[in-house]
């Protein structure tokens, strides 16, 4: 079966996960309406399932190709891109000031999914896209606005994000490229960036770059970057395209996955120096960029659903088709792996993981709408936390479980799996990025627990613990059998995050190390509880709808008892892993130790 953008999922969840219908319903996002809401997300999702995801397995064989500074896409890549941008669906949440459809965080976060499910590689590279309109339209200079912003919002001219240095990766105070002021107001830069996604490409008229480095006399660590535009054509006052920046591709990364989407070499200053414009104020560079890293961050945990997503129906098709073994009551033929309890099991995790996950993305996009739009400034203020709480979460839990699912794929398929054949391990080799780069995975649990547990004086994370408990209450008070134990263990969940929220915040104070080290499991541990309430929630609204008539939605209700049953019982384990603190330093010397 070939892959279709799951619609019907996307707006359940979109609604009844994540009440987007509740916020347009009171007027929210402007004159929008459900409807639309519909109707965009159906097109959306008829564009990707006929036009990209045909590319993405040529894309894989294929790849990017380099030849002296000139990176070729693969075949298809371009026109479909072209026909992409010119239907407007580049512009999905950018201003309408600048031709963009002005649509809410979380339709774009429906649509991200859609594009990435899709071909990853193909819609990476409208992602940086979004996130460079994102950091122009905060910081930029009303001057750098008008030359580039319509452009951008337009898909004809794309992009970059360059923070990746050889010696600076997770850690950006070792940032060595460095800019010049010039006369004109303008400045250069020297050095050379590396991992640069579609730095590179034919694709576009033109690529922005958005490049962070050091001026003369700047600070030491990232409290001296400064955020610069430097286009690959200079621009001409009257807009059209002048000659070549002093920048270049100097060659393309060999991958794991997404073959398609050039990872580039950019040296910037062979001669005179690249050509630059700042972004935002001198050193304040960081902050500018956060605004962009803030936005890929979301998009980046939504590639992980979208993989999970396409492993999953991949998965399903197959397991229906291939015959092996007795069924559990024996016969004489044999039967589709899906008969298999364990095949089963397989799959419904895929299944439970990826919506659970795609809740959390979802939540968190509406959360930044609210952080706009909400009525009141207290409501906007909590909005804004619960963002920036949930942010790591959707990033570092999403992307996990894409992985997790797209290995599960290649499980289901068996030997068939592991043979390219099948595209079942072109996902896994795909969504295997997805945890590392936008800050890789174990950065954001730091992120988490140090930086987000603490805001609002540890208010906004109770008011999550609370809310998986009011909804534990819900499937107690008003669920139906079919849901079992979910109440149970999904009240279990929440004593155990509430549990590691305490031990974590108490560490902050007195013992880092242990805070630290527990990060990545406390991340883990949030998903769980989190992931098992939005399901939880959607199997709720599918009993709703039964009552009214329609039952086409029940299955959600055994989906989330599956989750709360099977995977959100490794809650309280996390819990006492994290309890048991961080290594002291010398068993670690120990254990890691070289044997003789
Ligand atoms: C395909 C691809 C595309 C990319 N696209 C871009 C792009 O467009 N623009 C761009 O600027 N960059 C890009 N990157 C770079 C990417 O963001 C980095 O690879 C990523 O941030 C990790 O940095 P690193 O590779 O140097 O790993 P390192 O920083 O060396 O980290 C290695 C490991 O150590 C861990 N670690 C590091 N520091 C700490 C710490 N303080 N505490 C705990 N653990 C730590 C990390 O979690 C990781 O597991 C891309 C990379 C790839 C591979």
């Amino acid at each position: 079966m070939p892959y279709r953008s799951p619609v019907g999922d996307i707006l359940f969840s979109l609604n009844a996960v994540a009440d987007l219908k509740g916020m347009v319903g009171k007027g929210l996002a402007g004159d929008l309406d459900w409807d639309s809401v519909v109707s965009i997300v159906g097109e959306a999702g008829r564009f990707a399932t006929e036009e990209i995801a045909p590319l993405n397995r040529p894309g894989d064989l294929n790849g990017a190709r380099y030849e002296n500074g000139v990176v070729t896409t693969a075949p298809g890549f371009g026109d479909v891109y072209r026909r992409w941008a010119e239907a407007g669906w580049n512009g999905v949440s950018a201003p309408t000031e600048f031709g963009g459809m002005g649509l809410p965080h979380a339709v774009n976060v429906a649509c991200t999914e859609i594009w990435n499910g899709a071909s990853m590689a193909f819609a990476l590279c409208p992602l940086l896209t979004e996130g460079a309109v994102h950091a122009l339209q905060g910081f930029g200079s009303r001057e750098l606005l008008d030359r580039y912003l319509a452009q951008m919002v337009s898909g004809r001219w794309t992009g970059t994000m360059n923070l990746t240095e050889p010696q600076a990766g997770s850690d950006l105070n070792a940032i060595r490229t460095r800019a010049e002021r010039a006369d004109d107001g303008s400045y250069r830069l020297f050095g050379q960036k590396i991992f640069i996604t579609y730095g590179e490409h034919d694709m576009a008229e033109n690529i922005v770059h958005l490049v962070l480095a050091r001026l003369p006399g700047a600070p030491a660590g990232t409290r001296g970057l400064t955020l610069f535009l430097a286009p690959k054509f200079l621009v001409n006052d009257d807009g059209s395209l002048g000659p070549r920046n002093d920048l270049r591709c100097a060659g393309i990364e060999h991958k794991l996955g997404i073959h398609a989407s050039p990872t580039c070499v950019m040296v910037y200053g062979d001669n005179e120096g690249a050509k630059a414009w700042r972004v935002g104020e001198e050193n304040r560079g960081l902050a500018a960029m956060f605004v962009m890293m803030n936005a890929a961050r979301l998009a980046v945990g939504t590639q992980g659903v979208a993989i999970g997503e396409r492993a999953y129906q991949q998965a399903l098709a197959y397991a229906r088709e291939r015959r092996q073994g007795r069924g559990p009551n024996g016969g004489d033929g044999m039967v589709p792996i899906i008969a298999h309890a364990d095949v089963q099991r397989m799959l419904m995790t895929m299944k439970a993981n990826v919506q659970a996950a795609r809740g959390v993305c979802h939540l968190t996009g509406v959360s930044l709408d609210l952080a706009s739009h909400a009525g009141t400034a207290e409501e906007r203020s909590a909005a804004a936390n619960r963002a920036a709480l949930l942010t790591p979460i959707a990033k570092a839990f999403s992307t996990d479980i894409g992985d997790e699912a797209a290995s599960l794929g290649v499980q289901v398929h068996g030997g068939m799996g592991f043979i390219e054949e099948t595209g079942a391990a072109q996902h896994m080799r795909d969504s295997r990025i997805a945890a590392i780069y936008e800050g890789a995975n174990g950065i954001h649990g730091i992120d988490l627990v140090q930086r987000k547990l603490p805001l609002a004086d540890g208010a906004t994370v109770r008011k999550e613990i609370a809310g998986v408990r009011e909804i534990a209450s819900d499937v107690a008070g008003r669920g139906g059998a079919g849901f079992g134990a979910t109440a149970e263990r999904l009240a279990d969940a929440a004593d155990a995050l509430e549990e590691s929220t305490r031990l974590m915040l108490d560490w902050l104070g007195s013992d880092q190390n242990s805070a630290l080290a527990g990060a990545s499991p406390y991340l883990r541990l949030f998903g769980l509880a989190f992931g098992g309430a939005c399901l939880a929630k959607a199997g709720l609204a599918a009993e709703a709808l039964a009552e009214s008539g329609d039952k086409s939605e029940l299955g959600r209700v055994g989906l989330a008892r599956f989750y709360a049953e099977k995977l959100a019982v490794a809650a309280p384990g996390l819990a006492r892993a994290i309890a048991s603190g961080g290594a002291p330093l010398e068993p670690y010397e120990a254990i890691l130790a070289d044997s003789a």
